[in-house]
């Protein structure tokens, strides 16, 4: 026995340090103990007890000698992909989307179906539950153990609680995910907006890494936004925080899904679009350039019949661009953003929308919130909610890591 066992106290300084090594080797990998002990400010007998323990857990691994910029070289060190499994998942309005991947976000397996929102709860969940069991069974045969599920819902999820409170395109109210999937799969599982996840997946794999501060914003069938402050998601107190889809911007504009009138929902989503083209082909049939039945009409459609040149598509999908355009000043001008990234169903239309909402952001924000201010698309597109799902598990196993 240990004759001198540590304090609760040590043991907590100890995870808190092992939790920054591990964030640092997540963010900055291939590191030498050296630079790792530059940058955390820990001393190197430190750095070099928690790597050891942490190469005996399996979770890091030496890789080759490297050029130190500090000192001798050192041998590189990194995460070890072998190190255990994560699942995401999103069930969204029309699908469910999953991905396995191992312990460094590489993706393993992959699989996405189709099922109609229209379906009842129980059918929805009973399908996501056999795309979880096959995923820990891939991750089974691969030799790696399953450390998590991260969960991305299209509503109000109260991450304290781990309750889909509401997801008003599904229809669903009060929906204790947490509590049943960790009694069913005996792991931890975090549930999350499907916007906030994005925000995430972007961060940590995609258009916005290091960028601290930045305003995520896509469109579904709704609008949905994460913020991204100080390196952070803002969650507010029980994590509804960034529906700026139901900013009011017209108060005599359409009735939106929640209830009020005008929100920026109504004036920017692909439903929203939709409406417009529709209602304005039945004031001027005469104008009609589809051949399909107008309520037959899909959003993938208006954009290739705009980049065509179809004059009312094409106006439409401007006018989406400066009403996006318009809130997102507003934003600007009350985060101070460096970066605003731009994802979801907005892609499809990026070469006529950008240039629109960059001429409006431009003229409607301060001069001092719009320096070096950078609008970008969204690198992993549909992708990003269920990479965000796996740096939500990833980020709480690296502050969590029980060391030996
Ligand atoms: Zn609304």
């Amino acid at each position: 026995m240990n004759p001198f066992p540590r304090t609760a106290d040590q043991e907590s300084i100890r995870k808190v340090n092992a939790s920054i090594i591990l964030n640092h080797l997540r963010l900055h990998s291939p590191i030498s103990r050296a630079e790792l002990a530059a940058m955390t400010k820990l001393n190197r007998s430190t750095v070099s007890n928690i790597v050891n323990s942490l190469l005996e857990q399996n979770l890091v691994q030496e890789m080759d000698a490297m050029d130190s910029k500090i000192g001798r070289p050192g041998i590189a060190l990194a995460l070890k992909p072998q190190g255990g499994a994560i699942l995401g998942i999103e069930i969204g309005v029309g699908f469910i989307s999953i991905i396995l991947t191992d312990f460094v976000a590489n993706i393993l397996w992959r699989e996405r179906v189709e099922i109609a929102p229209s379906e009842k709860q129980e059918t929805i969940l009973i399908e996501a539950e056999k795309l979880i069991e096959a995923a820990l069974s891939m991750a089974g045969d691969q030799g790696l153990r399953a450390l998590g599920i991260g969960l991305g819902l299209p509503g109000l999820v109260n991450t304290r609680q781990g309750v889909l409170d509401f997801a008003p395109n599904l229809g669903w109210h009060n929906v204790h995910l947490r509590t049943m999937w960790e009694q069913r799969f005996a792991l931890p599982v975090y549930l999350e907006n499907e916007a906030n996840l994005a925000a995430l997946g972007e961060y940590y794999y995609g258009v916005a890494q290091n960028v601290d501060n930045f305003i995520y914003i896509s469109s579904g069938v709704g609008l949905g936004g994460g913020l991204i402050i100080n390196g952070k998601l803002f969650k507010g107190r029980d994590g509804f925080a960034g529906e700026i889809g139901h900013i009011q911007r017209d108060p005599q504009g359409e009735i939106c899904s929640c209830g009020r009138q005008g929100c920026w929902e109504t004036q920017v989503g692909p439903k929203a679009l939709l409406h417009r083209i529709r209602h304005a082909i039945e004031t001027q049939p005469q104008d009609n350039p589809f051949n399909t039945n107008l309520d037959e009409l899909t959003y993938d459609q208006i954009i290739e019949f705009a980049h065509q040149g179809n004059r009312l598509c094409r106006s439409s999908l401007e006018e989406v661009g400066k009403n996006l355009g318009a809130g997102i000043a507003d934003l600007v001008n009350l985060f101070n953003p460096e970066m605003v990234v731009i994802g979801g169903s907005f892609s499809l239309g990026q070469e006529i929308i950008q240039p629109v909402l960059e001429k409006i952001i431009s003229s409607d924000t301060l001069s001092s919130t719009k320096n070096n201010l950078r609008i970008a698309f969204s690198k992993h597109g549909t992708d990003a909610c269920v990479l965000g799902a796996i740096a939500i598990v990833l980020d709480d196993i690296l502050r969590e890591v029980a060391l030996v």
